[in-house]
């Protein structure tokens, strides 16, 4: 989808019973393995130069995506369909031992953006498997980061897409079973699938440690509070985003008399104003806030010109790059640290 900006003044200001606001949930935007994935595909294009291949979307946004192939990325959704010698960009979701192979054998220079709270999913699937251990995977069907996964312990792994799924699990053995999950979910709605896993598995194992990352969760503890005042809630974010899709849930489940997702704030529809004093606005972990400025300056044509940010927590979580992009053709190397919150300060300098 080409970028539409936003005209101005396109929304009206009419009047509602109450002084219009809006509650901009923090954080919300950019975590540090987006940024990371983002910075991977544009070193990678200055350093080797015109085209860098990118295995899927490097992160789920199509401003993002249509901006890196305005500089030269070329997406392509399989290896094979790379030129032989090229060089390729694993996405911030992560691949399967498969798919790396499969760049190999075409030798191809890959640099693997995969996050690295995704890489410790593949990690703990792969000493569980070793351990004989029979793993539930609680995750969306068909998501990219759910295939990488899976393919790390392809054999041990089932797949539990909802709760709805847990009564018709078939294991060897229950007393072995852990659960693993995708790092973009909905924190309740995962909860709640281990409560019933753990009834038919009463020795289930848990995982070490969370496995849905500390942005998801804090973008839906922040929209909680948000949606809760909120009579309607604005999500910035792609449609294949699984962390947007989610903050859209959550906004309703926790107050939200309205909830709707937009790429641009030229989506936003006049009649979604209707009677509101007050919009929640938020965006998902790969979206850039100059998205989330747009819909600002069209909320504020009509009249939602009192901003005022809802801060539940501070994120200072970096990253670096991947290791075949942390030197320059020179030498000179990068080590800068990338967080989501350098982006997000951006928007209180500017404003
Ligand atoms: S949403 Fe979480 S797992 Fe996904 S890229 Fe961001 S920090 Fe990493």
């Amino acid at each position: 989808m080409p970028r539409v900006p936003a005209p101005r003044n396109r929304l009206k200001n009419t009047p509602v019973a109450g002084a219009k606001r809006v509650l901009l949930a923090a954080p919300r935007g950019y975590c540090a393995g987006v940024d990371r994935a983002v910075i991977a595909v544009e070193k990678a294009l200055e350093r080797f130069g015109a085209p860098v291949y990118v295995r899927k979307q490097i992160v789920h946004n199509v401003h993002v995506v249509s901006t890196l192939e305005r500089k030269g990325a070329i997406f392509v959704d399989d290896v094979e369909e790379v030129p032989e010698g090229s060089h390729i960009v694993f996405s911030a979701h992560g691949v399967s031992p498969a798919v790396v192979k499969g760049a190999a054998d075409r030798q191809l220079d890959a640099i693997d953006a995969t996050c690295p709270l995704v890489t410790k999913v593949h990690r703990e699937a792969v000493r569980f498997a070793k351990q004989d251990f029979e793993i539930l995977l609680i995750g969306h069907h068909g998501h990219e980061e759910v295939e990488g996964t899976m393919g790390h312990a392809p054999e041990r792994t089932t797949l539990v897409n909802s709760p709805a799924d847990v009564p018709n699990i078939v294991v060897n053995n229950p007393d072995h079973v852990v659960w693993l999950s995708q790092t973009t979910l909905s924190v309740d709605e995962t909860m709640e699938t281990v409560r019933l896993l753990r009834e038919r598995f009463p020795n289930l194992q848990d995982p070490p440690s969370d496995d849905i990352c500390y942005a998801t969760t804090n973008r839906q503890v922040a929209i909680r509070k948000v949606a809760a005042e909120a009579d309607l809630v604005i999500v910035v974010g792609s449609s294949n985003s699984s962390n947007t899709m989610r903050l859209v849930d959550v906004a309703l489940e926790y107050g939200a008399k309205a909830a709707y997702r937009v790429d641009y704030a030229s989506e936003i529809q006049q009649e979604w104003l209707d009677g509101v004093v007050t919009v929640g606005v938020t965006s998902g972990a790969s979206v850039p806030e100059v998205l989330v400025q747009e819909v600002l300056d069209d909320l504020s044509d009509a009249g939602y010109g009192d901003v005022s940010q809802v801060v539940t927590a501070e994120e200072d979580l970096m990253f670096s790059l991947p290791k075949e992009l942390r030197k320059d053709a020179d030498g000179n190397a990068d080590e800068r640290g990338l967080g989501g919150r350098v982006r997000q300060l951006d928007w209180q300098k500017n404003r």
